[in-house]
C-alpha cells in the first residue's frame, strides 16, 4: 500500500520507471502529465563510455483517456552525448519502447488499445479520435503501424487444411464509380479471414500462397473456390495437389442458371412449334368468299 502522494500519483499514471514532474488540467478538459525517466544513464552504444546528459526536449504523446478525459503525456527526454572525443557516435535521444516507439505520436499502450478497439470491436477511426482527443490521421497512422505488424506476423494463424478464395467488392472508386474488387483468403475449417489481397485476378493470390513456407502449403489438402477461372489457376499453379471444391452457393447458383436457360430454350422451341402449326393450319383453312 502506498501513502506517499508522489508514489500514489505514479501508480495512477501506471508508467514504469518514471518520475512525475507536473500535472495540468485540475478541473475539466484534457489532462496533461509531464514526466521524465528514472533509469540510470547507460554507456555509449558505440564505445561503452558512460554517457552524459546534453539537454532535454519535451515530446507530447497521446495516451489513454483518464476517467473519460483525453490525456497527453509529455516526456521530457534526455539527449545524451559521448564524452570521448574520438567516438563517432555524437548525440542521441533517450528511448524506452515500454512508453512509446521513436517518432510515434501515440503511447504504446494507447496504440495497442486503439488497434484492438477498431480491429476487434469494429469502432470507427473518427470515434476513437474523438475519445482520445486527437485528429483522425494520428489514429489512422497508428492503426496502420500496429495492424500491419499483426498481419505480417505469420504465426497469427497455424496450419490450414482447407483454403478458400472469394472475391469481394471493395470500393466504388472515382467519379465514374469504377468497381474495385479484392480477394479474401480464408481458412475454411475455422472461418478465419487470413488476408485480403487487391484484385480478383490470379497474380496477387498466387504470390500470397507462394510466399508461405513449404510445410504450410503442403498441409493444404482442399481448395475451395467460386468456379472462377483465375482462382482455379491459383490453385493449379500454387497448390496442384489440393482437391478443388466448388462452394455450394456458387454451384447451386450455376445449376439454377443452367436450368433456367434449358427451360427457356424448351419453352421457346415449343412456342415456335405451336406457332408454326397454327400458321400452317391457318393457311390450309378454305377461305370464305362472299357471293
Ligand atoms: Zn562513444
Amino acid at each position: 500500500m502506498a501513502t506517499d502522494p508522489t508514489r500514489m500519483c505514479e501508480i495512477l499514471v501506471d508508467l514504469l520507471d518514471v518520475r512525475i514532474k507536473e500535472v495540468q488540467g485540475e478541473h475539466r478538459g484534457p489532462l496533461t502529465i509531464h514526466f521524465e525517466c528514472r533509469r540510470e544513464i547507460e554507456g555509449c552504444p558505440e564505445c561503452g563510455v558512460l554517457a552524459r546528459v546534453k539537454d532535454r526536449h519535451a515530446v507530447s504523446l497521446v495516451d489513454l483517456p483518464t476517467n473519460g478525459r483525453p490525456t497527453r503525456i509529455v516526456w521530457h527526454k534526455r539527449r545524451f552525448f559521448c564524452p570521448d572525443f574520438d567516438c563517432p557516435k555524437g548525440s542521441w535521444s533517450e528511448v524506452d519502447t515500454r512508453i512509446a516507439f521513436p517518432r510515434h505520436l501515440v503511447t504504446d499502450r494507447a496504440g495497442r488499445w486503439l488497434t484492438y478497439q477498431i480491429g476487434e470491436h469494429g469502432r470507427s477511426v473518427q470515434e476513437i479520435a474523438e475519445e482520445l482527443g486527437c485528429d483522425w490521421h494520428t489514429v489512422n497512422d497508428t492503426l496502420l503501424r500496429y495492424g500491419e505488424a499483426l498481419i505480417d506476423d505469420d504465426s497469427r494463424f497455424g496450419l490450414v487444411a482447407a483454403l478458400g478464395l472469394d472475391e469481394t467488392l471493395f470500393v466504388r472508386e472515382g467519379p465514374y464509380h469504377r468497381l474495385r474488387f479484392s480477394t479474401s483468403i480464408v481458412d475454411v475449417g475455422s472461418g478465419q479471414l487470413l488476408d485480403v489481397v487487391p484484385g480478383r485476378d490470379s497474380k496477387a493470390s498466387t504470390d500470397w500462397v507462394e510466399s508461405r513456407t513449404c510445410d504450410w502449403r503442403f498441409h493444404v489438402s482442399y481448395a475451395t473456390l467460386d468456379l472462377s477461372g483465375p482462382y482455379r489457376k491459383v490453385f493449379n499453379e500454387a497448390l496442384p495437389w489440393a482437391t478443388q471444391i466448388a462452394d455450394p452457393f456458387h454451384l447451386i447458383k450455376l445449376a439454377n442458371q443452367k436450368l433456367d436457360e434449358c427451360r427457356r430454350r424448351v419453352q421457346n422451341q415449343l412456342c415456335q412449334r405451336a406457332s408454326k402449326t397454327a400458321t400452317r393450319a391457318h393457311r390450309n383453312q378454305p377461305h370464305m368468299v362472299d357471293v
